[in-house]
């Protein structure tokens, strides 16, 4: 059976041509699986029952199914959703002023050993296709109660190792014929690989490109993130420049605070050395504490870093950290329940 969610409209209407039905079908199809959201073939009732009859017979609508909730004191829930396969990843739903945003994973593992997560600590088990990250996302709005404003992809997983599959996923989510997500609201965040990275750069999608940096100096970098002795910050930072200059985006660079580690004066200023010059935003992140047990930073600590680099004119800002209480580090639900 071949999961129907992850199909672009362009690809619906291929399979209704080869059956010799007409083309509009797909796009009632798509507004059936992405704008109202059913689960059944059988609720789509303006499609012919003989239709709906052989999609149920060759197709699956891919569905996340919740197998454990939280709820942080401050709004934010972070779900463990369960696919088909019996793998699972974690969401998190976050209120803001500005809406409600979901943190989406996009494998289930990762192979990016960064040693500050517990989402790498197993490794990498599949990605998920793009029809799982949208239950991702339609799961977090049923089960929160309200629409999705934006989506952030920086939950388990590193999504450029995921290329083709976060791009349709990113595609079917702004179209407006399905879901309908502005293309601005969604956020990737990546450790750095620098081929896709001017992959998507070509593709000039207007999504917001996140870098996770954490470290100025490349040694201490590598020591933290091993992607760095693949892709080297030398590299790295131009290839930022570079993507800036072609998609006319700003790019944003996050920067988790470990106390004693990297928020050092020289740190803040190789950082502001390196991030100078182009359109560019650091979110200073304190460490969350229910990650590894040797990195500890307090917010007030981030926010001191934060002031080394805006008196050294760049553009930085701490970030808002939800979820503290609900051992909001990425991929700790996970670890738990699996192991
Ligand atoms: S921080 Fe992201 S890229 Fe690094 S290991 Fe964790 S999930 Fe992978």
């Amino acid at each position: 059976m071949m999961e129907i969610s992850r199909l672009y409209k362009s690809e619906l209407k291929d399979i209704f041509s080869e059956r010799n039905e007409p083309s509009f079908r797909a796009k009632q199809l798509f507004e059936w699986l992405h704008g109202k959201r059913v689960s059944d073939f059988s609720q789509m009732t303006n499609l012919p029952a003989s239709t709906r009859s052989w999609l149920a017979s060759e197709y699956t609508i891919t569905r996340a199914e919740c197998i454990r909730r939280q709820r942080s004191s401050d709004g934010t829930e972070k779900y463990l959703l369960s696919f088909a396969d019996g793998n699972c990843v974690e969401t998190v739903a976050m209120l803001y002023e500005h809406g409600l945003s979901v943190c989406v994973s996009t494998q289930v593992g990762c192979r990016m050993g960064c040693r500050f997560c517990a989402s790498t600590q197993n490794g990498l088990v599949r990605s998920l296709t793009a029809g799982e990250m949208l239950a991702e996302v339609y799961a977090a709005s049923d089960l929160y109660g309200m629409p999705v404003d934006s989506v952030v992809l920086m939950g388990i997983g590193e999504p450029l190792d995921n290329f083709d599959e976060v791009m349709r996923f990113y595609d079917i989510l702004t179209d407006a014929d399905g879901y309908g997500m502005k293309n601005r609201s969604v956020t990737l965040s990546t450790c750095g690989i620098i081929p896709e990275i001017m992959r998507l750069a070509s593709l000039k999608k207007q999504l917001t490109l996140s870098i996770s940096l954490h470290a100025a100096f490349p040694e201490k970098r590598s020591s933290i993130m091993p992607v760095n002795l693949r892709y080297p910050l030398e590299d790295l930072i131009p290839a930022c420049r570079r993507y800036v200059e072609i998609t006319g985006r700003r790019i944003s660079f996050e920067y988790t605070v470990i106390h004693g580690f990297n928020d050092g004066e020289d740190d803040a200023e190789k950082l502001a050395e390196l991030v100078r010059g182009f359109q560019s935003h650091v979110n200073v992140i304190p460490v969350n504490e229910a990650g590894r047990g040797d990195f500890r930073a307090t917010r007030k600590q981030a926010e001191s870093f934060a002031e080394k680099l805006s008196a050294r004119g760049v553009n930085a800002t701490v970030r808002r950290t939800l979820g503290n209480d609900i051992s909001a580090a990425c991929g700790q639900l996970r670890r738990d329940t699996v192991n």
